[in-house]
């Protein structure tokens, strides 16, 4: 059984693997970022709570996230484990997942972080911008993440490390290697 959640930077590749280990593993690959980029296109209500948001390339606030991963984990095809991307983003997402998950009975079993250098974060993200095309991957909004991510989420890693269950893996090889040694962790 494998619930777990990959943290690292924005840039760090953590969506490219969150796909790769659901795969492996068939657990469903929860995204709160894809989640709430759909809805933006979508244009639904949730949509239109998060836009400016995302665009700013700052978080949305806590509890309109909580709720929707409290719902999101509830659902049946997560009895089986899962694998989050992206959340949790502040310490308190991520003591709010701790009581869901405790009040549905399943802890997490893994909490991996990939850790790249801060240079190359923003040399990647430059490319995926023009490559993808994601709206917030311009410069400005690279840089602003990059803040966010420093002021906001570098903490949660600290209140796993505080609790022992972080696992730090490098995350500046090729892509099938950073697969491999997420694989070595999770067998
Ligand atoms: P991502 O695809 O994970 O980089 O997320 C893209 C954007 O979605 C972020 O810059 C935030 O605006 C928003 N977002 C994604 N996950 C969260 C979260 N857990 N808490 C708050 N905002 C989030």
């Amino acid at each position: 059984m494998i619930r777990l959640i990959l943290l690292g930077a924005p840039g760090a590749g953590k969506g490219t693997q969150a796909e790769r280990v659901a795969d492996t593993y068939s657990i469903p690959h929860i995204s709160t970022g894809d989640i709430m980029r759909k809805a933006v296109a979508d244009q639904s209500k949730l949509g239109a709570q998060v836009k400016e948001y995302l665009d700013a390339g700052q978080l949305v606030p806590d509890e309109l996230v909580i709720n929707l991963i409290r719902e999101r984990l509830s659902s049946d095809d997560c009895a089986e484990g899962f694998l989050l991307d992206g959340f949790p983003r502040t310490v308190a997402q991520a003591e709010a997942l701790d009581r869901t998950l405790s009040e549905l009975n399943a802890p997490l079993t893994h909490v991996l972080e990939l850790d790249v250098p801060e240079q190359m974060l923003i040399e990647r993200l430059v490319k995926r911008g023009e490559e993808s095309g994601r709206s917030d991957d311009t410069e400005e909004v690279i840089r602003e993440r990059l803040a966010v991510y420093n002021e906001q989420t570098a903490p949660v890693s600290d209140f796993y490390s505080k609790s022992s269950r972080l696992v730090k893996i490098d995350g500046t090889g090729s892509i099938d290697q950073i697969e491999q040694a997420i694989k070595e962790k999770l067998n």
